[in-house]
C-alpha cells in the first residue's frame, strides 16, 4: 500500500516540490544517486571499479516533451563519455539511457537519433549502452528503436520488467546470440490488465524469464538485489551449461554494497547502476517505494539523526 503510494507520488508535480524544496532531502538522496555533476559520477565510477566492480551510468532525467530538453540530455551523454574516457573502462563502462528522456514521448524518429548519438560516442570510448524500459505504454516503441540501433550497435542491450504479462515472450525474441537483456523485476505501477501484482507472482514470473535468457545464446543481465533470484540464476547457469563470464549480475548505486562486493569478489561480473544529476526525484521515489524500510531512513534523516 505505501509503495503504490509512494509509486503514485513519483509522477505528482505537487509532492515532488514539496520534497525537493526540504533541506535534508539531499542528505538522503546521495544514498541511492552520485551526485550531480559530471565530475561526481566520474569518482562514484572510479571507486566502484577500483571495488571490481563494472558500471552502467543513467544521466538522470525522464518524460522530456521538450525537444531542446531531449537534445541536452544527449549532449550530456556524450560530455559523461568524453570524461570517462581517461579511465579505460572498456567493457567494464557502459551507459543507461532512458529513451524518454531523449525525445520518445514526442517522436520516435528524435528518440533513435539521439540514442544512436549515444550509441557512436559510446562506442567510440569501447563502452556499450543499455535502453532502461519505462512505463508499459513505452515497449513497443523502446523495442522497436532496439531493433534499430543494433543494426550498427549490436551490443546494446535493453531491460526486460518481468512483471510485464508479455515478457516471457519479449525475453524469448531476444534470447538469441548477441543480445543482451537486462532482466528486472518492474519498479513503475502498472494496471492489473498487463501486469502481474503482488510480490509473489513477479517473483515467478521472474524465474520463468530468468530460465529462457538463461536458456538462451545471449547475453543475460541479471538485475536485482534478491538472494533468491541469484541463488536461482546459479542453479540455471549449471544446468544450461553456463560459465562466469556469459552472463552477469547487477545492482543499483547504494543498495546491497556488501553483496555486490562478494560476488565479484567470487568471479563474478557485478555491473552498478550509477545514477547522477539534478533530475532525481522520479528515480528516488521508485527506490522509496521498492522497500518500506527506505521510507523510514528518510523520515530519521528529515528528523536530523
Ligand atoms: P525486491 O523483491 O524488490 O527486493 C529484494 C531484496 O533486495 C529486498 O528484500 C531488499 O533486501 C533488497 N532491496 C530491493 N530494493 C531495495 C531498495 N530500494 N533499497 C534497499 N534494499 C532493497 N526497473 C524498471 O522498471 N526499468 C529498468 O530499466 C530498471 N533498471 C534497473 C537496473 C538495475 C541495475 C537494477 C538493479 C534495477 C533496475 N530496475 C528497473 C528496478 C527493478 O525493476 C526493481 O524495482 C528493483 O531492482 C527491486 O527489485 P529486486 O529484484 O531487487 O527485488
Amino acid at each position: 500500500m505505501l509503495g503504490q503510494l509512494l509509486l503514485a507520488a513519483s509522477n505528482s508535480g505537487v509532492v515532488r516540490r514539496a520534497v525537493s524544496g526540504f533541506p535534508l532531502t539531499k542528505k538522503v538522496v546521495d544514498r541511492f544517486v552520485a551526485g550531480e555533476s559530471v565530475e561526481e559520477a566520474r569518482n562514484a565510477v572510479e571507486r566502484l571499479c577500483d571495488a571490481k566492480l563494472a558500471v552502467t551510468v543513467d544521466h538522470l532525467g525522464e518524460e522530456t516533451r521538450d525537444a531542446r530538453a531531449a537534445e541536452a540530455t544527449a549532449n550530456a551523454y556524450i560530455t559523461l563519455l568524453e570524461a570517462l574516457k581517461p579511465l579505460r573502462l572498456g567493457t567494464r563502462g557502459e551507459v543507461s539511457v532512458k529513451l524518454s528522456a531523449v525525445g520518445q514521448r514526442l517522436d520516435d524518429a528524435m528518440a533513435l537519433e539521439h540514442a544512436r548519438e549515444i550509441c557512436a560516442a559510446a562506442a567510440a570510448v569501447g563502452a556499450t549502452v543499455t535502453l532502461d524500459m519505462e512505463d508499459h505504454t513505452t515497449v513497443d516503441s523502446t523495442l522497436g528503436i532496439l531493433r534499430k540501433l543494433r543494426e550498427d550497435h549490436p551490443s546494446t542491450g535493453v531491460a526486460i520488467q518481468a512483471y510485464l504479462f508479455r515478457s516471457e515472450e519479449d525475453c524469448r525474441d531476444l534470447s538469441a546470440e548477441g543480445s543482451r537483456v537486462r532482466l528486472v523485476k518492474g519498479a513503475y505501477r502498472e494496471p492489473a490488465s498487463v501486469a502481474h501484482q503482488g510480490r509473489a507472482a513477479v517473483d515467478k514470473a521472474y524465474v520463468r524469464c530468468l530460465r529462457i535468457l538463461m536458456a538462451g545464446k545471449g547475453y543475460p543481465m541479471v538485475a536485482t538485489h534478491d538472494d533468491r533470484m541469484i541463488a536461482i540464476t546459479e542453479l540455471l547457469a549449471d544446468r544450461f551449461g553456463r560459465t562466469i563470464g556469459d552472463h552477469e549480475f547487477q545492482m543499483l548505486y547504494g543498495i546491497r554494497t556488501d553483496l555486490q562486493e562478494s560476488l565479484a569478489g567470487a568471479g563474478h561480473t557485478v555491473r552498478v547502476y550509477v545514477p547522477y544529476g539534478d533530475d532525481w526525484y522520479g528515480y528516488f521515489m521508485r527506490r522509496l517505494a521498492e522497500r518500506p524500510a527506505n521510507v523510514a531512513f528518510f523520515l530519521r534523516a528529515l528528523g536530523g539523526k
